[in-house]
């Protein structure tokens, strides 16, 4: 009997999920509300000002990363027209609290050393608050795509921790920890509820960075 799937919403994820499914025979059906595609990929103008309304640098891009593995296994990686980014600062954050600018780098090493170049007092604190994030996204066979160790898996105790316990549990400096969370909304966390894995796989994914490293 054919197998067949129905997703609902044509977001990166719905797109992504969608050709594996249809590569891998199912007969996928795509439901989107939108006139166009896209989600989170696409951008709108207004004014005559170009927006985006998420997506503007995509992380896991470089070859080996998840979702360069992942476009390659659909054929369309040697497709595309991946443009790189900076290594440094792969980002600046400006923290109206003390009207400053931190510039953040791509890299695990990297991206400790420029946040304990503004938080000295915090790099042992720091080190062990990116070790944690990859230790949990090691819980997860997923993220990076090597075949499951079963499905009775075991998870650490940060694993279900909010974010906002975990990163207090690492970072003691309030404002290296906020600093820390500026990602909430791109995942759209909540205080007390959102899982501190969330926040350590779009973390990993944001340190390893979308160019090859
Ligand atoms: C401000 C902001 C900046 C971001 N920046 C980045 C970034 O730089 N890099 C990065 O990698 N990620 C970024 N993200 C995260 C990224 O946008 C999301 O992770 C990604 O778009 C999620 O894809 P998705 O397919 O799960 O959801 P979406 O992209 O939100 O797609 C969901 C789709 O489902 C459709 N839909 C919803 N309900 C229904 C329904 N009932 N019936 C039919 N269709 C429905 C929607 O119209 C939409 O098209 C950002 C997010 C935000 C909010």
């Amino acid at each position: 009997m054919e197998q067949s799937a129905v997703i609902i919403g044509a977001g990166l994820g719905g797109l992504f999920t969608g050709a594996i499914l249809a590569k891998e025979g199912l007969k996928v059906t795509l439901i989107e509300k939108n006139p166009t595609c896209g989600g989170g990929l696409q951008s709108f103008k207004r004014f005559g000002e170009v927006f985006d309304t998420g997506m503007h640098v995509v992380g896991g891009l470089h070859e080996g990363g998840n979702i360069y593995r992942i476009c390659k296994y659909l054929g369309i990686a040697d497709k595309m027209h991946i443009r790189h980014v900076d290594p440094y600062p792969i980002d600046t954050l400006y923290m109206a609290q003390d009207d400053k600018t931190y510039f953040i780098a791509q890299g695990r090493e990297e991206f400790v050393d420029s946040l304990a170049k503004e938080f000295p007092h915090q790099r042992a604190e720091l080190k062990a608050y990116v070790d944690a994030i990859y230790r949990l996204t090691d819980e997860m066979d997923l993220f990076y795509l090597r075949p499951s160790k079963g499905w009775a898996v075991q998870h650490g105790e940060d694993f279900i921790i909010s974010v906002n316990a975990f990163i207090s549990k690492y970072i003691s400096d309030p404002k290296l920890a906020a600093l820390l969370a500026y990602m909430n909304p791109l995942y759209g966390g909540i205080e007390n509820k959102t899982p501190a894995f969330i926040h350590a796989l779009i973390s990993v994914l944001y340190i390893y960075g979308p160019s090859p490293f």
